[in-house]
């Protein structure tokens, strides 16, 4: 049974050191109890009372890891339903399938894909995590080969997927000493790769759509197998998705351990626009891993976008250094153009102005990392903090026009930074896409 705030305050060094993050032991005593903390967090934490409480202070969900020659992918130990509860932590993996039926060439060419699926989106590297061979030759010999050249091609841990026992097991040996895939087996092999996971310390995937089977596996192979990963097997998206939903509410608001681990979930559609949807709804509710079945860039560009908004931090607004910034290589003749330093913001400029390849200075004002109309709102992007940012970044020093562009949401400042500044205030378009056709129609030094 779950333990109060109360019986862990107990335990605890009740020191207020704060060390672990929180003011006190009971605050801290209460996030574990709501399982939205874990009790390594506390360093002075006695040998005793640590293993007195670990059980029963487990995460609701389990931490899995599956890991790769060069790094390792962990996925779960998530803590509440809803992202503006606190924050989700483990971004969903996302991995690519290969079919091992690939010739040479093929095989070599969907290596290379799978390796160029990595983008740059608001200051951030963003790239699949992870690939996922699937025995579709029922040929062991091939399996294992093709699973050792896309781990030695990609770099990315692995998923292998396999009704046979025997060839997930020399698949995974195969991959060398220290790497652990995740083994997916058919239900027919689940017991050989139980054996095999326990004996090699590899994650394990069990699937079944039933629930009660689910949990009822799980707890068989709980004491063996600790890392597991479960998943509904191929099945229509509405189906995915009631199952997502109903084993994370009972691990998180029932404490139902037998469902407490990560969900794989296969987007199967063939179209990859529709495979897109599909795997970016199972990212939203509630999938530690997807896998799709298609390196279209824009395709998987949608997943990995999906994901990066859902495992932002809502606690900490993503913002940029409050700086000048040069684009390009501006002149003292190219428009200087305001905006926050909330990071969509910046970025939703600095990219418009690279991809038109439009030389430029973007003053990013510090409003804590909010965007422009809620900082406006808030009264942290005003006549006086633009003023002051550009005087603090000497930005008279860098242009010669004395003119700034403000964006078109907030030009009701524009009067009163123009009498508190100095400056002409130029208003901009309301929108970031505005701004290349702004600047090549109605911008003069
Ligand atoms: S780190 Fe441990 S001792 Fe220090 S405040 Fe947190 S719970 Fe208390």
């Amino acid at each position: 049974m779950a333990l109060t705030g109360l019986a862990i305050f107990k335990h605890l060094p009740k020191t207020n050191c704060k060390e672990c993050g929180f003011p006190t032991c009971l605050a801290f005593a209460m996030k574990v109890a709501a399982g939205q903390e874990g009790l390594d967090s506390c360093p002075t934490m006695t040998d005793e009372a640590r293993e007195a409480l670990s059980a029963a202070s487990a995460p609701p969900q389990r931490l899995v890891k599956i890991v790769g020659p060069k790094g390792e992918v962990a996925v779960g130990q998530e803590t509440v339903m809803f992202r503006h509860d606190e924050t989700f932590h483990n971004p969903t993996g996302v991995a690519i399938q290969v079919s091992d039926v690939l010739g040479d060439e093929e095989l070599k060419a969907r290596c290379q894909a799978i390796k160029g699926l990595t983008f740059h989106r608001v200051g951030t590297d963003i790239a699949v995590d992870l690939a996922a061979v699937k025995n579709d030759s029922s040929d062991a010999a091939k399996f294992t080969a093709v699973a050792k050249t896309v781990s030695e091609q990609t770099e990315l841990p692995l998923i292998l997927i396999s009704a046979d026992a025997t060839a997930l097991k020399q698949a995974a040996e195969g991959l060398g000493d220290g790497v652990k895939p995740l083994l997916v087996p058919s239900n027919g092999a689940l017991e050989a790769a139980a054996e095999l996971a326990k004996a090699g310390k590899y994650p394990l995937c069990v699937t079944n759509g039933d629930l009660e089977a689910l949990a009822a596996a799980s707890e068989k192979l709980g004491p063996d197998v600790s890392d597991l990963v479960i998943c509904p097997g191929e099945q229509e998206s509405p189906k995915v998705i009631e199952f997502l939903t109903v084993v994370r509410r009972a691990a998180l608001k029932k404490k139902y351990r037998s469902l407490g681990f990560p969900a794989l979930a296969f987007a199967t559609e063939s179209d990859p626009a529709k495979a897109a949807i599909q795997a970016s709804s199972y990212v939203a509710k509630y999938a530690g891993i997807v896998v799709l079945d298609t390196v279209e860039p824009w395709a998987v560009l949608a997943v990995l976008t999906t994901r990066q908004n859902i495992y932002t931090d809502p606690r900490k607004p993503v913002q940029v250094e409050p700086k000048l910034y040069e684009i390009g290589s501006p002149s003292d003749s190219d428009p200087l153009l305001i905006t926050t330093n909330f990071s969509l913001s910046y970025y939703s400029v600095e990219g418009e102005l690279t991809a038109a390849r439009l030389p430029a200075r973007i003053l990013a004002v510090d409003t804590e990392g909010t965007s422009v109309l809620t900082a406006w709102a808030a009264d942290k992007f005003n006549p006086e903090t633009i003023t002051k940012a550009l005087n603090g970044f000497e930005a008279d020093k860098a242009v010669k026009h004395h003119k700034v562009v403000i964006p078109g949401h907030v030009a009701v400042i524009s009067a009163g930074l123009a009498d508190e500044s100095g400056w002409e205030v130029l208003v901009g378009p309301k929108e970031a896409s505005g701004i290349p056709s702004y600047i090549k129609n109605d911008w003069k030094a």
